[in-house]
């Protein structure tokens, strides 16, 4: 699972983030509008919780903006009002439910959960990613190749995962690190192809077909056979 916090008041982020990160989430940080804006466009978020006023554009611009282009994404607004007014303003502008500063971490995880069983009835699709004859299951975190099951660990799965949501496209070592581990290591670490070759003996070698292929100088690619 992967979280995105936007969120300007440092104190507030880091107390969210510890937080999600204690259940589990990977959790990255924007502390403006703008910045949580881009985050949002060229990462995959489980959840964005979008505090109400930021510097640079305000949550519920971004909220409105964002929703226009990705209608699955849960977000959860932070406002640190408490008016009827502007809890209708979130809802309009897209949010999924609102949660009122301050708030008790506890509530905020219900919340959080609330939304995620939500999303997960409607995007029941998105959950079942393909390659050639490789299933991925997202709801039974299971993984097969021509019907045969395979054990992958959880890093290996979240890397074969985040590979097949981004099927045909070429994943570069930095966006693999960021999105599949929550550490930024060193561009120098080799920790990436390390885990490709696991993935790949368990993925391909005991087949005719290789789905996964490196592209020299850039990262890495899964694509259907004979693509
Ligand atoms: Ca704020």
């Amino acid at each position: 699972m992967r979280a995105l916090i936007v969120e300007d008041e440092p104190k507030v982020a880091s107390f969210i983030a510890k937080e999600l990160q204690s259940h589990a989430f990977a959790v990255d940080l924007a502390a403006d509008g703008e910045a949580g804006e881009r985050m949002a466009r060229s990462n995959t978020y489980d959840v964005i919780l979008l505090d109400w006023m930021l510097p640079r554009k305000s949550g519920i611009a971004v909220c409105r903006d964002l929703r226009r282009d990705l209608p699955q994404v849960p977000i959860l607004m932070l406002t640190a009002l408490d008016g009827v007014e502007d809890q209708v303003n979130s809802l309009q502008a897209g949010a999924d439910d609102y949660l009122s500063k301050p708030f008790d971490l506890v509530v905020l995880m219900a919340r959080i959960d609330a939304l995620l069983r939500r999303s997960k009835g409607n995007r029941e699709e998105g959950q079942k990613l393909s390659c050639g004859d490789l299933q991925l299951d997202h709801d039974a975190r299971r993984v097969t190749r021509s019907g045969q099951e395979m054990r992958l660990t959880a890093r290996e799965y979240a890397l074969l995962r985040f590979l097949l949501q981004r099927k045909d496209k070429v994943c570069t070592r930095m966006e693999i690190l960021e999105q599949v581990w929550d550490t930024l290591f060193d561009t120098e670490t080799n920790v990436v192809d390390v885990y490709i070759n696991m993935l790949r003996k368990k993925v391909d070698k005991p087949f005719t077909e290789k789905l996964i292929h490196t592209v020299t100088g850039m990262g890495y690619v899964i694509r259907e056979p004979g693509a």
